[in-house]
């Protein structure tokens, strides 16, 4: 039920920023929780259901490797609340993870028919298409952002999503449809939260996404495409007031 994504412009490991602010979106309601990292050609992953405290405490969410990430706490709507159906979810190869708010109403049909073509799933959520579709597009050639765009003509429903791919390494792709995202510039990376309430501590300087609008972040900065792939110029708000 919230989504959070940091990208550091040094090569600290992010995975203790990650989970600070996945933390603080824990007033949303959630059952499960999860990151995934990436370093070193590999995504990591740590997740599974359960309080926040009781989860990290098992797996010590903090301790992962790599300077960008995605994070997760899930409000289960299609699958039980469990480890197997927890985000972030991945393709079969693990190329991609990606990290969902939201329900995919036409997933059945776009499971089956990724099913014919081979994918094999290992979740019984909505979300696992996403990666799927995604890595089907990127084996077609396509980059991050735009399987991340083809995936998002093909699915409906509600959706805030980040993505990672270890073929594009060292960027996030996010985008939303009837779903809060937000996008935070600070001074030591950038950030996306589905609530300022995630990032306010790390970033002041905030940018809202429109829907369908594609966010990129990588170390440099964050840029914001427009659904016909043009560059869009976006008003930063700075937020004064403290959580
Ligand atoms: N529909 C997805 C699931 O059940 C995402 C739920 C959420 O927004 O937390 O896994």
């Amino acid at each position: 039920c919230g989504i959070v994504g940091c990208i550091l412009k040094n090569d600290d490991d992010v995975a203790p920023i990650l989970f600070d602010c996945i933390s603080k979106l824990e007033y949303r309601g959630y059952d499960s929780i999860g990151l995934a990292t990436y370093s070193e050609d590999k995504i990591h992953i740590k997740k599974d259901k359960g309080k926040i405290k009781e989860v990290d405490n098992k797996l010590n969410l903090s301790d992962m490797p790599g300077n960008y990430g995605i994070a997760h706490v899930r409000w289960a709507t299609h699958g039980d609340p469990s480890k197997l159906n927890s985000h972030p979810h991945v393709d079969e190869r693990r190329d991609v993870a990606v990290v969902h708010n939201g329900i995919i109403e036409n997933y059945l049909e776009i499971k089956e028919k990724l099913i014919s073509e081979g994918h094999v799933f290992k979740s019984d959520t909505d979300t696992e298409v996403i990666p799927h579709l995604i890595e089907k597009f990127t084996n077609e050639g396509f980059d991050l952002e735009h399987a991340v765009r083809k995936t998002v003509d093909i699915i409906h429903g509600t959706y805030a999503i980040a993505a990672i791919s270890i073929n594009e390494p060292d960027k996030i792709v996010a985008t939303r449809k009837d779903s809060p995202l937000i996008v935070g510039i600070g001074g030591e990376g950038y950030y996306l939260a589905s609530d300022s309430p995630a990032i306010l501590k790390y970033a002041r300087d905030i940018i809202y996404p429109e829907q369908g609008e594609i966010v990129i972040l990588d170390k440099n900065g964050v840029v914001v495409h427009d659904e016909f792939d043009n560059p869009v110029s976006k008003e930063i708000e700075t937020i004064n007031w403290t959580p």
